[in-house]
């Protein structure tokens, strides 16, 4: 593979929860020696101190005021992003169950969402990033120079999610009830719903693995590496 290192590009992969995403843009950042950040990582955060100030995730003024006042950040880290929120590590808090159905709903609001941009956008700017999320290539990074969209079987989808929650010892219908909840959150909100940006390459997951996923991806990239000037 060409050294990636010395072409900084901007990655934005984006689709549903359970699509592989989280694994596949770490792994990926790593091979390439970028930088990977979870935005949904933020959006938790938020919610996470929405719960514990008892605010209500109803209310677009309120989270907008807290997350100007919040300290949110983002270091990457073995096996995902290690989160501060005002310099507390809240790295393991954020993928509890609570906060999971509370990131799901601050996130729905115009505002909010404004404002975890503008911060997202700051972060990635200089490149060296894969981003994931819902709305990296359509509204953080729309020029980003690989957009991928990431999607698998619903199905599939719910039982990866169930296998994860079942080492947890979770209840794994309720959450793959939850999962289908959120997808239908993500999707239908007025503001950036989940949809793959027009020039995003879609990837079902479905009936590959892991690796094969990475593979396809990485000869993405050394596509864009070796179609960028030096
Ligand atoms: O990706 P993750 O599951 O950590 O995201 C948590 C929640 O944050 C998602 O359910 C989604 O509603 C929201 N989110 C979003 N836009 C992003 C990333 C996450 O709306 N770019």
């Amino acid at each position: 593979m060409t050294d990636p290192s010395s072409r900084k590009l901007i990655i934005a992969i984006d689709g549903p929860a359970g699509a592989g995403k989280s694994t596949i843009a770490s792994r990926l950042a790593r091979k390439l020696g970028y930088v990977n950040l979870e935005s949904g990582a933020m959006y938790r955060a938020l919610a996470l101190k929405a719960i514990e100030w008892d605010a209500s995730f109803e209310d677009e003024a309120a989270l907008l005021k807290m997350a100007q006042e919040s300290r949110i950040t983002m270091e990457p880290a073995m096996g995902g992003n290690r989160v501060l929120l005002d310099k507390r590590d809240i790295s393991a808090r954020i993928r509890e169950r609570d906060v999971t159905e509370a990131a799901s709903k601050v996130s729905v609001h115009p505002k909010v969402r404004e404002w975890m941009v503008a911060r997202q956008r700051e972060m990635g700017l200089g490149g060296g990033v894969v981003m994931e999320g819902r709305d990296i290539g359509t509204k953080v990074f729309p020029d980003a120079d690989l957009k991928i969209f990431l999607d698998a079987d619903p199905v599939i989808r719910e039982q990866r999610r169930m296998d994860q929650q079942r080492v947890k010892g979770a209840p794994a219908q309720a959450m793959a009830a939850e999962l289908r909840e959120r997808d239908r959150r993500d999707r239908t909100r007025a503001a950036s719903p989940l949809e793959p940006a027009p020039d995003a390459v879609l990837l079902d997951s479905t009936h590959l693995s892991e690796d094969e996923v990475l593979e396809r991806i990485e000869a993405l990239v050394n596509g864009k590496i070796a179609a960028r000037p030096a």
